[in-house]
């Protein structure tokens, strides 16, 4: 069998070191062709001498060229390009079969937009890009035939409990709900009122996974699971009041889908991005992820409750911005960027975050969304907005 050939879009983070290491235990089956990432040149460097990709991308020109120096000196051939023209040439080389969109954010957007105009696999991570054109990634995909793979654990979850021959985009049949877990993250026991103290460093303590910091703090203040609502109404096609979230401290259950017969399947795994990720790499096969398997009498109990969404606002927020739809959740996404980075760099503090998000959505909640000129525009506007609200120290 021919090798598939990767390109990683982010393959320096969490997510992607999470999938070269899957790839490195089956050299046989993958070849990686693409390694991409924003300024990290010493990972990348190590990273190229592992897996000897054609090409490295990086958005930096000094970065790159550093880069390039050190690998040349090394008698590594990879090519080593720049910027984001360049990152969205190599989404679409004929020998990339498999995309894996794991940068951070909104810029992980037209690299991703990319890659399903080409019509490649999408192993889609990166859920920001996904929320603020959900529709137009479809639309694109189902005309080019790309297909979109679920790499966020709760989807991956989801996907898996699909019925037999089930693919992204459409209305499965027979199903009537779908429930996703959530951790609750680091303050699901903490006092509303203690808020205002909660440091970065203290937000960026994960209970169950080790994730990049945005993602992190996403969890802290449950705007994670609100991005995930919408993320599962955009691949599986259901509305806001037909996905429910439950809290499930030990993350075992990573998520379940209600059939019209009462029943409803869960899929269960140590709480190991690996898992996914392998899931993705081999659909429809499985592989081996290399990750611990789980052992339910270790675990011993499973808990579950429901969300508190007066202490943790951004849930409700993102429930909000489903409904309302248009550019609601571009702006949600683009305002929740901005003030995370804000809180992450002491600018503001971590009770602002709803609040602000708040502002910006009833500011900008009516705007159009259905081009990606006018998804830009919503996300540039509510980038502002934010900024200049927290700025003024709202
Ligand atoms: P991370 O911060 O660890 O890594 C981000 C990657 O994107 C890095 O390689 C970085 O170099 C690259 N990048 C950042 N900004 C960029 C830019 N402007 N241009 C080009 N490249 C850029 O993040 P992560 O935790 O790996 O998360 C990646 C995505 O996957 C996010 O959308 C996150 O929500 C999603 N996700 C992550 C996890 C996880 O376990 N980490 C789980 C589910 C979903
Ligand atoms: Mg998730």
């Amino acid at each position: 069998m021919k090798p598939s050939g990767i390109c990683i879009l982010g393959s320096t983070g969490s997510i992607g070191q999470n999938t070269l290491a899957v790839i490195a235990l089956h050299p046989e089956r993958f070849k990686v062709i693409a390694l991409t990432a924003h300024n990290s040149v010493d990972t990348l460097y190590e990273q190229c001498c592992i897996f000897k990709p054609a090409f490295a991308v990086l958005m930096e020109p000094q970065a790159a060229k550093n880069l390039q120096s050190k690998l040349t000196q090394q008698g590594i051939s990879t090519k080593v390009l720049c910027g984001l023209q360049d990152l969205c040439e190599v989404v679409s080389l004929p020998e990339v079969d498999k995309v894996v969109a794991a940068i951070v954010g909104a810029a992980g957007l037209l690299p991703t937009l990319n890659a399903i105009k080409a019509g490649k696999q999408i192993l889609l991570a990166n859920k920001e890009a996904l929320i603020m054109a959900g529709d137009l990634f479809l639309a694109t995909a189902s005309r080019t035939g790309a297909t979109l793979l679920p790499v966020d654990s709760e989807h991956n979850a989801l996907f898996q409990c699909m019925p037999p021959g089930y693919q992204t985009g459409s209305r499965p049949q027979g199903v009537s709900r779908l429930i996703l877990t959530a951790s609750g993250g680091p303050f699901l026991k903490t006092a509303k009122s203690a808020f205002k103290e909660i440091t970065p460093e203290m937000a960026c303590q994960h209970p169950n996974w080790k994730m990049g910091k945005k993602i992190t703090v996403d969890c802290a203040t449950l705007m994670n699971k609100g991005l995930e609502v919408i993320e599962a109404s955009k691949l599986f096609c259901f509305n806001h009041d037909e996905i429910d979230v439950v809290v499930h401290p030990q993350s075992v259950i990573h998520s379940l889908v209600e059939y019209h017969d009462g029943s409803q399947l869960a899929q269960l795994g140590t709480p190991d991005m690996r898992i996914p990720i392998a899931n993705c790499l081999a659909w429809p096969e499985r592989i081996a992820s290399g990750a611990t398997r789980l052992s339910l009498t270790q675990v011993a109990e499973l808990t579950f409750l429901p969300p508190d969404v007066d202490k943790f606002k951004c849930l409700s927020l993102a429930y909000n911005a489903l409904c309302l739809g248009k550019a609601a959740p571009t702006v949600l996404n683009a305002s929740n960027e901005v003030a995370v980075q804000s809180f992450l760099q002491q600018q503001m503090c971590f009770s602002q975050i709803p609040s602000i998000i708040e502002t910006v959505l009833q500011t900008f909640y009516d705007l159009a969304a259905n081009s990606l000129e006018e998804i830009l525009l919503a996300d540039k506007l509510a980038r502002e907005r934010t900024f200049d609200l927290i700025q003024a120290g709202a």
